[in-house]
């Protein structure tokens, strides 16, 4: 079973409750409740949600036929107590039982709005979003994490390492994609969350997936992978190649993106805000006269999700802290002729920051 200690994460949320002002928070499936209990339970239409307020013993309602899925977890070790549902039950009437009365609660954000108007209605009490109440909590990774997301962050490495046995001119993206979500798999996830192969103006779309469109000799391709471990945690790292000889404008541009994003990894810092340290590599774009080009924040988070808190944006005034992981992705995008993104993920720690994809950030030139 886990060591992680979901009593002590259960107790930084009572806190936050108290602090905020707020009777309970409640959470449905996803990576919400895997933080809080370790249970990776499926959302579906039948209602699972943990209940915590002051109490000391938190509640866990679930669906009958998920009970034995959910006592996997032994979250009575925790102070848990996981209460089962019949088919003909009312649940979210049993969560108002065994809740007791409440004012106000948050939710978690990813919350469905059936569940949440739900309890919204059957509570009569003022809902809102979990938000930072629980993203402060989970954006400040400890050491176990830290060394998850390093496991994660090796073994894509590793993919990209072996980018030459698939990235062929000839080949479309999709061939070429599908190859390395089995690479993403072999290397040691449990999932593949997203394989982006943009060649040449494919490159100019920041979220191309991978299309039919066959990679040419000298196109520059953006190749941005990232998969879930079995301990949760996520993977995101994003390289250059080209197979051939690149474009004389590309590279230019290429030289002036890896200054950029060297510098901003360089000296991105504790106490810095968001917004501070999305202008490290931007202001050297915008320098170069790529800033138009430039077109979406420097970063964001990365724990159990891909996509998480600190955002590394213009808007985000908060001083980065010790613990928070998150990306550093600059890039420019010129419509209809090519694009490119340079992607680490790195932590923030007692030691200064830690980069945990280190494969070249060169243009990786492949045989053609
Ligand atoms: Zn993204
Ligand atoms: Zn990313
Ligand atoms: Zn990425």
């Amino acid at each position: 079973m886990s060591k992680i200690d979901y009593a002590q994460r259960l107790s930084r949320v009572r806190t936050a409750l108290s602090s905020d002002g707020v009777d309970a928070l409640f959470v449905t499936p996803g990576s919400d409740l895997r933080y809080l209990t370790g249970y990776d339970a499926l959302p579906l239409e039948r209602l699972t949600c943990l209940a915590i307020t002051s109490a000391a013993t938190a509640r866990m309602l679930v669906p009958r036929l998920e009970l034995p899925a959910a006592e996997h977890h032994e979250l009575d070790r925790f102070g848990i107590e996981v209460i089962a549902w019949d088919e003909t039950d009312d649940p979210i009437a049993l969560l108002n039982k065994v809740t007791g009365p409440i004012k106000s609660a948050a939710v978690n954000d990813a919350m469905w709005a059936q569940k949440a108007l739900g309890i919204q209605e059957s509570f009569a009490a003022h809902l809102k979003p979990a938000g930072r109440l629980l993203s402060d909590i989970r954006a400040v990774k400890d050491d176990a994490e830290i060394a998850a997301i390093a496991a994660a962050g090796a073994a894509i490495d590793e993919v990209h390492q072996n980018m030459s046995l698939w990235l062929r001119p000839g080949r479309t993206e999709r061939e070429v994609a599908r190859d390395i979500a089995e690479a993403i798999l072999a290397s040691g996830h449990q999932r593949v969350d997203f394989v982006i192969v943009a060649s040449g103006p494919n490159g100019a779309s920041p979220h191309h997936d991978s299309s039919d469109r066959v990679i040419g000799i000298g196109e520059p391709v953006v190749v941005d992978i990232g998969g879930t471990m079995p301990s949760g945690y996520c993977s995101d790292c994003t390289r250059m190649y080209v197979c051939g000889e690149p474009p004389a404008e590309f590279v230019t541009h290429f030289e002036t993106l890896k200054a950029a994003q060297v510098y901003a990894v360089a000296t991105a810092a504790v106490g810095m805000s968001g917004a501070q340290a999305d202008s490290l590599a931007r202001d050297i774009l915008e320098a170069n006269g790529l800033g138009e080009y430039f077109v979406h924040r420097t970063g964001h988070g990365l724990g159990l999700d891909t996509h998480e808190e600190p955002y590394i944006v213009a808007s985000n005034h908060e001083p980065l802290v010790v613990g928070n992981v998150f990306s550093i992705e600059p890039g420019f995008y010129i419509p209809g002729k090519f694009g490119a993104r340079i992607e680490d993920i790195v932590a923030l720690t007692t030691d200064g920051l830690v980069n945990f994809n280190n494969t070249s950030h060169e243009l990786t030139i492949l045989n053609s």
